[in-house]
């Protein structure tokens, strides 16, 4: 691998040395700040209507990205002829009831301040009759950590109460902070997130998984758990109809918890300190739970836009790499007073954008790479990664002849910066090309600014690394040149006030300059990807690497 890189950084270093009669100017020429915006102002308007799945929206953006691959001169992604693949969605709305039972006291939770509830099982109807509740700590089975909640304890048709986040274990050097080599200290691992809680619940066979919300720990407010539990989700409309998942998943506040807990002569914190052990064992409740929910569901048909640009050698074109970023964003909501519509202007028409200038770019390759650059707008992201699930489950070309996934959530829109974050840092060799790139360009890759918030495991990276596929993520420049460098983040800023508001709107502030850089630098990584001699690997210690090395033995 050293000696590739090395070859490949010294051919690079020539190729992007601004010689005129390069090979790749031609291609970087295509991506601007004019050419992006061009393709925002279209995607993010207000007549696109924030492109919620199944809506006017899908039905616009969709076309507009096909229209664009189309007239690049790219070639349908789908094997069928066309641009599209189609991702079959179920809507659920759900109208929960949960009592709690303590001593015999039936208690009726109030819904949804008290608690939310669903299934993501497509059935009208799902019932829980006097099931007993089990604290299980964090609920985690981690071998790597030598990480075991359950022990021995079948928790087969019961219901299991949990905490949010990864155990936080003290530094035995200096407990004044984490333990690295535990659920990688103050970074959420993906053990930490409430999608592994209730993937993990299925497979233990327990009827219901309840997890107990912290804010901290969640990274966000019961708040955000209420808005979004408390409307119309999605699943995959899976053949089997989902019956595999857990029957009930719900979350409740930290106060019904402490009063459950405490109604059973149990406290809190007392479990919670226990819980950041390996000898945690889970502690029956006196404690039964009866919840009977309704679903209405409505079957929804939704799209991946995806293109081909056809790799130049006869035998590497047969092998892919794949560019990503979600089409979909949050739609309108009516009920809002004044602005309804969630334009998604950063998140995340400017990834739309840049895989739209990319794919334009690579066209004017010649020849083409050596492999098949293949170039996909995905659906769903918002509402579970579901499009991207989609496909890392039904490929349309097979992942063990698909070298990477990179993908662009949410661009830097400030201007240029002295860095650039990489959300995968040191996940793949992939986030080496990065940093080599970068350093070309006099930048540094930067580690992720906030790795408590677990940002890797919620964009549609995560679903193509899950399947073993080696995946770059890149977040955004974090110093910008135009600031001083103890300013705060504009980044956190924009988190603060427009992230996933109806305010994420293109603003006189924007300067794509930067976001030109971050194309460039993806740009580069996947031409090195789709022309070198070797596939990219996982690093050693990833948790997605074994299912890779497994998939290529075959
Ligand atoms: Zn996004």
């Amino acid at each position: 691998m050293r000696c590739f890189l090395a070859i490949i950084f010294a051919t690079t270093m020539s190729i992007l040395a601004g010689n005129p009669e390069d090979r790749l100017k031609p291609a970087l020429d295509v991506i601007t700040p004019d050419g992006l915006l061009a393709h925002i102002k279209v995607l993010a308007s207000d007549e696109f209507e924030g492109g919620a799945p199944g809506s006017k929206g899908e039905e616009l953006s969709i076309k507009y990205i096909s229209d664009q691959f189309r007239a690049i001169g790219l070639k349908p992604g789908n094997p069928d002829g066309s641009y599209t693949q189609e991702v079959p969605l179920a809507g659920i709305k759900s109208d929960p009831k949960i009592a709690l039972i303590v001593n015999s006291q039936p208690n009726e939770l109030k819904y949804p301040d008290d608690f939310v509830a669903s299934s993501a099982r497509l059935q009208n109807e799902i019932k829980i009759d006097n099931s007993d509740i089990l604290f299980v700590g964090y609920g985690i089975v981690a071998p790597e950590y030598g990480w075991d909640d359950y022990k021995d304890v079948d928790v087969r048709g019961k219901t299991i109460l949990m905490l949010i986040g990864d155990p936080p274990i003290p530094d035995p050097k200096d407990p004044s902070k984490l333990d690295e080599k535990m659920f990688k200290g103050k970074a959420m691992t993906y053990y930490g997130r409430w999608t592994y809680k209730y993937e993990i619940a299925a497979q233990k066979g327990a009827a219901a998984a309840i997890i107990i919300h912290e804010t901290e720990p969640a990274a966000y407010p019961y708040s955000v758990v209420k808005t979004s539990w408390a409307k119309e989700n999605y699943e995959l409309d899976a053949p089997d109809k989902n019956k595999d998942a857990v029957q009930v998943r719900s979350w409740i506040t930290l106060d019904v918890a402490k009063k459950l807990l405490a109604g059973c002569g149990q406290d809190f914190d007392a479990l919670k300190r226990a819980a950041v052990t390996k000898e945690f064992r889970p502690v029956p409740l006196s404690a039964k739970v009866n919840v009977a929910i309704k679903q209405t569901l409505r079957a929804v048909k939704s799209h991946n836009v995806i293109a081909k640009l056809e790799g130049s050698d006869p035998k590497l074109k047969d092998e892919y790499i794949i560019y990503t970023a979600h089409w979909d964003h949050l739609g309108r909501h009516p009920e809002l007073q004044g602005d309804q519509i969630f334009n998604g202007a950063v998140d995340n028409a400017s990834g739309d954008a840049a895989v739209i200038q990319l794919a334009a770019a690579f066209s004017k390759l010649n020849p083409p790479p050596r492999r098949s650059v293949l170039f996909m707008c995905t659906t769903a992201e918002e509402a579970g990664l579901l499009g991207a699930k989609f496909y890392a489950q039904h490929p349309l070309y097979p992942l063990e002849k698909t070298l990477a996934d990179i993908n662009i959530d949410s661009m830097n829109v400030w201007g240029k910066a002295h860095d650039i974050e990489d959300t995968s840092y040191g996940f793949s060799d992939l986030d080496d090309l990065l940093a080599a790139a970068a350093k070309r360009q006099a930048r540094t890759a930067i580690p992720n600014s906030r790795p408590e918030k677990g940002s890797i495991y919620r964009a549609d990276n995560f679903e193509f690394s899950k399947a073993g596929l080696p995946s770059l993520y890149i977040g955004k420049g974090e110093h910008l040149i135009s600031r001083a460098p103890d300013a705060p983040l504009r980044s956190d800023e924009f988190d603060l006030h427009d992230y996933h508001q109806v305010t994420d709107e293109i603003k006189p502030d924007w300067d794509l300059t930067g976001a030109v850089q971050d194309v460039d630098l993806l740009f580069e990584v996947g031409y090195q990807v789709a022309n070198g001699d070797k596939f990219p690997e996982w690093k050693p210690g990833i948790e997605f690497k074994a299912k890779r090395d497994q998939m290529l033995k075959k």
